[in-house]
């Protein structure tokens, strides 16, 4: 990274990085830990807060061996240092459990005062240490490489690409760089469940170009709506509709009609009736081989909310999809502003320290470099596994 090669490790027989180098990876490394905590600063338990849409959980399989139970940041930093915790990235919907009666003797330091259990707290396999259809550990001590996992946005569980159902992990959509086209996985257990998203226009659907998705081969379970479901003006049926009102009506027409889901719904994003222009209760998972779901980015802004589809949702228990703060990607946007904050009160600590040191300084405080990024390793790894 260094333009004159003058900050290399070149006459020394160590790495070849560069002081650039490693202050980026360490913000690489602090930037994911600040994503997935939420920008929490671990420094108060989170039960005050209830059911929170979204925060970092970890279990810890010292106090609570059967791996049902959940702690927040602060509680795995400050009540369970030292045990084997398990890192669970983000759950929805979930309290802090530490020093309830899942524990036993072990008191929370934070907050000692919690109910006996959280009864709308989900506890999946990831407690317990295992992921995936495999129900192998994260990381695999018995696996030559570790192979990234992705997680399913309904069941929360993390998978490995090569365990979804897919003929080839090449289907994943990816660009050149490897880096998701998608925004939202949803595994091949539970794609049944969201099966009317085959209502909707391919524009939801995350793919390679000019490669056809899995999900969308069977093309007369998907609808070839407008590619352009941003622009306003839509052509409906070969009839510029422009006036919201006379839409309403004729989509609430199209609504009680009843149409299977083989056939095309009559998508209209700009509706204030029902998007699909269909019964969304008419969907039904079909038998054949479940493939998982790629969506693309900001798919859950296009789900209709009209009063029928949202009551399926409920009835389905996916009403978060339409509450923008469950998303991932809010979570994160969120995560970066309070990183963005906290990096503007520390302005320049760093960067001006290391632009104060002649070359010789360098040198010494490079050679230090291993030894700290070992430290640093070693407590990201004490951290997040
Ligand atoms: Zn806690
Ligand atoms: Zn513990
Ligand atoms: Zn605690
Ligand atoms: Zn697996
Ligand atoms: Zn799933
Ligand atoms: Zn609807």
């Amino acid at each position: 990274m260094a333009g004159d090669g003058s900050d290399t490790f070149a006459d020394e027989a160590e790495p070849s990085f560069t002081i650039d180098e490693y202050i980026e990876g360490i913000e690489a490394e602090e930037l994911e830990a600040d994503l997935v905590l939420g920008g929490d600063d671990g420094k108060e338990c989170t039960y005050a807060g209830g059911y929170l849409t979204r925060q970092a959980i970890f279990s810890c399989l010292t106090c609570v061996p059967a791996g049902n139970a959940g702690v927040c940041t602060a509680c795995s930093l400050n009540c369970h240092d030292g045990h084997e915790v398990v890192e669970l990235w983000t759950k929805r919907k979930f309290r802090c459990d530490c020093g309830n009666t899942k524990f036993g003797d072990h008191l929370c330091k934070l907050c000692p005062d919690k109910d006996s259990e959280n009864p709308a707290n989900s506890y999946n396999h990831n407690f317990k240490g295992s992921y995936c259809t495999c129900g192998r550990p994260y990381p695999d001590p018995e696996a030559k490489e570790q192979i990234e996992m992705i997680q399913c946005c309904i069941c929360e569980d993390w998978f490995h690409e090569d365990h979804i159902g897919l003929n080839s992990v090449e289907e994943v959509p990816r660009d050149e760089e490897g880096e998701p086209l998608y925004e939202d996985f949803i595994c091949h257990k539970c794609s049944p469940i969201c099966s009317f998203l085959k209502l909707y226009p391919d524009a939801i659907w995350a793919t390679k170009q000019n490669s056809v998705s899995q999900a969308d081969k069977n093309d007369s379970n998907v609808m070839e709506g407008p590619s352009d479901h941003a622009n306003s003006e839509k052509l409906e049926n070969g009839v510029h509709v422009d006036d919201v009102g006379s839409e309403k009506t004729s989509v609430e027409g199209n609504c009680t009609k009843d149409i299977a889901v083989s056939e095309k719904a009559n998508f209209d994003s700009s509706s204030s009736g029902c998007k699909l222009g269909t019964d969304i209760n008419t969907t039904s998972a079909d038998s054949e081989k479940n493939m998982p779901f790629f969506m693309s980015r900001g798919w859950r802004d296009t789900l209709c909310r009209c009063e029928k589809c949202v009551n399926f949702y409920v009835r389905q228990g996916i009403a978060y999809l339409t509450d923008k703060e469950d998303s991932i990607e809010e979570y994160e946007k969120i995560a970066k502003q309070k990183r963005q904050k906290k990096l503007e009160q520390q302005e320049g600590a760093e960067t001006n320290f290391l632009n104060s040191l002649g070359h010789v300084q360098k040198i010494e405080f490079l050679s230090g470099i291993n030894d700290i990024k070992n430290e640093i390793q070693s407590f990201v790894v004490t951290l997040f596994t």
